[in-house]
């Protein structure tokens, strides 16, 4: 049977139920099979491929002894190669949208690789990678359900980060491709294999070669694709500081009123007053702070506990990090993995370590011996603005407020120039209204955690430093990834 051509616009993925016994044995016997398997990426080019790429060996984060694969990196050779070969997707808008819904289930049919993959590439447990996986084929089939008739914006440089690298990888490139644009995708330098496997299974499904190019590599290279006067846009999710390289390269090579959809970092905070669920409050908290190993821009970076009840919270919030369990991703029984890379983790373990120094850190998990681990960490602050950066890992910065200070939380909250998510745990009605209106943040979550934005009915992307907008996976989105003058402004 054919795939359904006119899905509702929330047909969201039914994913994994992992408390299903017999579930959990099929995803470990599909990813099982993959579980030393190597995989090979190289550039994927219309044209040919310069055959002086390097080949650099990807790293499993987990494991110093184990690599998932190589990648051939793009040389510059490549990246004029490129330019030169795209072409917008010409195809019938019937024939886009079927392209990508074939996609979709294919990459669903093939969850025993990615897992597997994603366990080994980007350190992932489970249910980050069922996660991950969702997230990606909602993309491909709210676009696909959203894609209309108005004229592409030309060749869209795709630039993606290795904290999402299938599902982020998967959202930006869809959503020019659903556009009917050339895509240009480079993927974030430690998770190619990811976007490798995302690539050919766009191509399988019918994505001509020339409307998607993939170009594997670092820095330079996203800075050719960036400064060239044929790009139409360019998607970008990573940290606020390329962000403004990109613009300033677009602003002095592309014509003006390129967009730019940047997806930045966050200085997350959450708001817990006297009156929240304790229980509720502490899952959020852990959650919010933890999943992921804290490698998600929407993850809670500084809690502010109401005075009066910070004791008993402290106190409940340390034992559940006490139950934490770190180690390898592809065991079950792992709640943390590791982060990304040493140079992350080394990153991560000086700013315990000045903490530490300083006596401000109220708890912390032991690390394993090998691997880029950091172990789950609560520091206390006085407010969030102790925070010169964001921290991109497991590492909680908690202060506490009395109930009449509240409304000076917020302005300093909104002070950083971040506004990405927030969180608030409170049952006082008046109150959710109060601080939603005053917050400066993309996505506003309450009584509950503030990660795992759900694409088509929470929309994702932030303000500020956090980012341009639109909002990912929600209504004006696409419309950027049209012709400039076709261009909606983003509500
Ligand atoms: N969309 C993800 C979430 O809601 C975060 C994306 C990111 O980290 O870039 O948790």
């Amino acid at each position: 049977k054919g795939p359904e051509l006119f899905l509702p616009l929330r047909a969201n993925a039914k994913g994994f139920d992992l408390a299903h016994t017999q579930t959990l044995e099929r995803i470990e016997t599909a990813r099982g099979a993959f579980a030393r398997h190597h995989w090979k990426a190289t550039p994927l080019l219309a044209g040919d491929v310069d055959a002086n790429g390097t080949t650099v060996t990807v790293q499993n984060p987990a494991d110093p002894q184990d690599s998932p694969g190589t990648v051939q990196n793009a040389t510059a050779k490549d990246v004029a190669s490129a330019f030169a070969q795209a072409q917008e997707w010409a195809a019938p808008l019937e024939e886009r949208r079927t392209t990508l819904l074939r996609a979709a289930d294919l990459m669903e049919e093939r969850y025993g690789a990615l897992f597997a993959l994603l366990a080994r590439e980007a350190g992932k447990g489970l249910p980050d990678c069922v996660a991950e996986l969702r997230e990606g084929v909602d993309f491909l089939r709210y676009y696909a359900a959203q894609a209309t008739n108005t004229p592409p914006a030309g060749v869209f440089v795709c630039i993606s980060p290795w904290n999402f690298p299938f599902a982020i990888f998967c959202g930006q490139v869809t959503a020019a491709l659903a556009a009917g644009n050339a895509v240009l995708a480079k993927p974030a330098e430690q998770t190619p294999l990811s976007a490798y496997f995302a690539v050919e299974i766009l191509h399988e499904a019918g994505v001509p070669r020339a409307a998607l190019q993939l170009l594997p590599g670092g820095g330079d290279i996203g800075a050719l694709l960036t400064s060239d006067a044929r790009v139409g846009g360019v998607a970008f999710t990573g940290s606020t500081a390329t962000a403004l390289r990109i613009r300033a390269a677009m602003a002095q090579n592309c014509a003006p009123g390129t967009p730019l959809i940047a997806e930045t970092g966050g200085l997350n905070a959450m708001i817990v007053d006297s009156t929240a669920l304790p229980e509720q409050a502490v899952q959020s908290v852990i959650e919010s702070a933890f999943q992921s190993a804290g490698q998600r821009c929407s993850a809670l970076r500084c809690l502010y506990v109401q005075e009066d009840i910070a004791e008993d919270f402290t106190r409940m919030l340390t034992g559940a990090m006490d139950a934490l369990r770190l180690g390898m991703p592809w065991h079950l029984s792992t709640d943390v993995g590791p982060v990304i890379d040493e140079t992350a983790r080394k990153g991560i373990a000086d700013h315990i370590a000045q903490a530490r120094r300083e006596g401000r850190v109220l708890a912390e998990l032991t690390t394993p011996d090998s691997g880029t681990f950091i172990a789950p960490t609560l520091i206390k602050v006085t407010s969030i603005a102790d925070l010169e950066r964001e921290i991109f890992g497991p590492v909680l910065h908690m202060a506490t407020f009395k109930s009449h200070e509240l409304d000076q939380v917020i302005d300093t909250i909104n002070a950083t120039g971040y506004g990405l998510t927030f969180g608030l745990h409170t049952r006082i009605d008046d109150r959710v209204q109060h601080i939603s209106e005053r917050i400066e943040a993309g996505n506003i979550y309450v009584n509950r955690n503030q990660i795992g934005a759900i694409v088509g009915s929470q929309p994702f992307g932030g303000e500020g430093l956090s980012g341009t907008g639109p909002k990912a996976g929600g209504p004006n989105y696409l419309p950027r990834f049209s012709a400039p003058d076709r261009e909606t402004s983003e509500a």
